[in-house]
């Protein structure tokens, strides 16, 4: 598996390439932002861990310029942690936030569970009501109207989908998506809000009811 850093710090740099390649992971790093974007350009990895704050232009400018091209995972690793970063983050389509310092084993579980393919079970399409979910091409059409989604967004549509009329609690969702039992789960909530977005504008579509503290459901 193929993963590009790009982060300006050596220190970090290297704490990286140590924790990564072990486990099998082929590193490619970029010292700054406009670096990052020609090794994306050049060969696509399997996975982007971007920093923040880069010397030349922002990790918010590498992100938007990566999602003009693909939907590959991108993993922001930053010391901003306050919400409106992380919102910023995901609203780009990054698909999640984990705040330095952080430990090895969570940014590896991490990456992990950004880059698990679907499998074979998750592979057929859905239907709600005018709704359809199409997983061979991370879409979701309601009557004429076609979304296409970034991965963690499609996975959490998939999975109210399969469960719409009951509720799915926030930990399944975590668990199933995220890959870990998240103390923070800032990122769900982000997800959940942007897919809500999409769903109020368009007629007929399903609606997201949450149920504090326990989860959400999708009804038809
Ligand atoms: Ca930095």
């Amino acid at each position: 598996m193929d993963v590009l850093i790009v982060e300006d710090e050596p220190s970090y740099l290297d704490a990286l390439k140590i924790t990564l390649e072990p486990e099998g992971f082929s590193v490619r790093t970029a010292p700054d932002g406009r670096t990052g974007i020609a090794a994306f350009e050049s060969s696509l990895p399997d996975v982007i861990l971007l920093d923040l704050m880069l010397p030349d232009i922002s990790g918010l400018d590498v992100l938007r310029s990566v999602r003009t091209k693909s939907d590959v995972p991108v993993v922001v690793v930053s010391a901003k942690s306050t919400e409106a970063d992380i919102v910023s983050a995901l609203e780009l389509g990054a698909d999640d936030y984990l705040t330095k310092p952080y430990s090895s084993r969570e940014l590896i579980a991490r990456i992990r569970a950004n880059t698990r393919r679907l499998s074979a079970q998750d592979d057929k399409t859905l239907v709600v009501g005018r709704t359809v979910l199409d997983p061979s091409r991370y879409e979701i059409r309601i009557g004429e109207v076609v979304f296409s989604l970034p991965r963690k967004e499609f996975e959490l549509a998939q999975m109210l989908m399969e469960r719409h009329g009951r509720v799915v609690t926030r930990e399944t969702l975590l668990e199933q998506i995220w890959g870990i039992d998240w103390g923070d789960s800032k990122s769900l909530d982000q997800h959940i809000r942007r897919l809500r977005r999409r769903f109020e504008k368009v007629d007929g579509a399903p609606r997201i009811t949450t149920l504090r503290g326990v989860g959400y459901r999708l009804e038809s």
